[in-house]
């Protein structure tokens, strides 16, 4: 049986450490800040953007919440941008996406200066990463590879099959992997024989957003199992990309949904903008 890599257990002591750094930060008359953007009224955007504000509250980290209508411009979005870009007082800035559609979101993202992307997705910063020099790194996949080190496991050598190659979640995290002298796999929908290519892997990182598509009996005896899916299903149930019990029967470390990684990508998204901070006092 699989031991369970507890995202919230690792959020919580590595939120401890930022919170004890950022306090450190401001005796020396340095605030760290993250502005958080939201236009509209999505639901879920707003369910998220307080979680943010809340978790930077709880480790002393100061956010300025910018709330625009959802008719909210192009040239107004990035004028707000301009502003923050300029800020003494912010260390990150983040736009909650999606943006309505009178906007375009890749255009958003290049105003961010490449030094505030706390969220790690300028073409900047993503370059940097490909390439395996220090930046920014997109806070999920961030997250898994926190959790892995957490857990123990050793990348050298390893092979690592991802399962989605979002610009978010799956192409990050693959090169992280790569980073770390994995050997990786990339799949996604157009993949053949996915059950075979996810059977040779030590470590499966999954970010489909299919509910319980990975099935148990194709993990390897003893393989660890990083499930980065939240999928909604019924009124109340969260489960994973992962078929979690059947996998966790066969593999030697896995981590839950939820209670897994969910818990890690804000933690990053602190860390990021605490390591923009100590930059800024640099
Ligand atoms: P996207 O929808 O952007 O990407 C999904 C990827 O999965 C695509 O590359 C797609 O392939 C691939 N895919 C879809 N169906 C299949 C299939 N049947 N077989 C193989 N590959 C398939 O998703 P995201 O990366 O944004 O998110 C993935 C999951 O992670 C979601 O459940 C999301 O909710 C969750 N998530 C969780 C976060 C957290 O904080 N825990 C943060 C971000 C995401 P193709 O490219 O060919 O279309």
């Amino acid at each position: 049986m699989a031991t369970i890599i507890d995202g919230k257990a690792i959020a919580a002591k590595i939120r401890g450490e930022i919170a004890a750094e950022t306090a450190r930060l401001k005796e020396k008359g340095v605030t760290p800040g993250l502005a958080v953007v939201l236009v509209g009224e999505d639901p879920a955007s707003k369910v998220y953007v307080s979680m943010k504000e809340k978790a930077c509250a709880d480790v002393g980290i100061f956010s300025d919440e910018y709330k625009l209508p959802v008719e909210t411009g192009e040239a107004e979005l990035l004028a707000l941008i301009e502003k923050l870009n300029a800020d003494d007082k912010i260390d990150g800035i983040l736009v909650q996406l999606p943006l309505p559609k009178q906007i375009n979101t890749d255009k958003i993202l290049e105003a961010i200066s490449p030094a505030k992307d706390a969220d790690g997705f300028h073409p900047y910063n993503v370059g940097r990463l490909v390439i395996g020099k220090p930046t920014f790194q997109p806070c999920t996949p961030y997250g898994v590879m926190v959790m892995l080190k957490e857990a123990g496991v050793d990348l050298s050598g390893k092979e690592v099959v991802v399962v989605g190659r979002s610009n978010i979640v799956g192409k990050p995290v693959a090169f992280m992997c790569l980073q770390q002298n994995a050997t990786v796999t990339l799949c996604h929908s157009k993949t053949r024989d996915l059950a075979g290519k996810v059977a040779q892997a030590d470590v499966v990182i999954a970010a489909v957003g299919v509910p319980e598509m990975i099935k148990g009996s194709w993990i390897k005896e003893g393989a660890v199992v990083i499930d980065v899916g939240v999928n909604r299903v019924g009124e109340k149930k969260l489960v994973g990309d992962v078929e979690y019990a059947a996998a966790a029967e066969r593999a030697s470390a896995i981590t839950p949904v939820p209670g897994g990684v969910g818990p890690m990508t804000i933690t990053m998204l602190l860390y990021n903008t605490l390591e923009s901070a100590k930059r800024r006092v640099k």
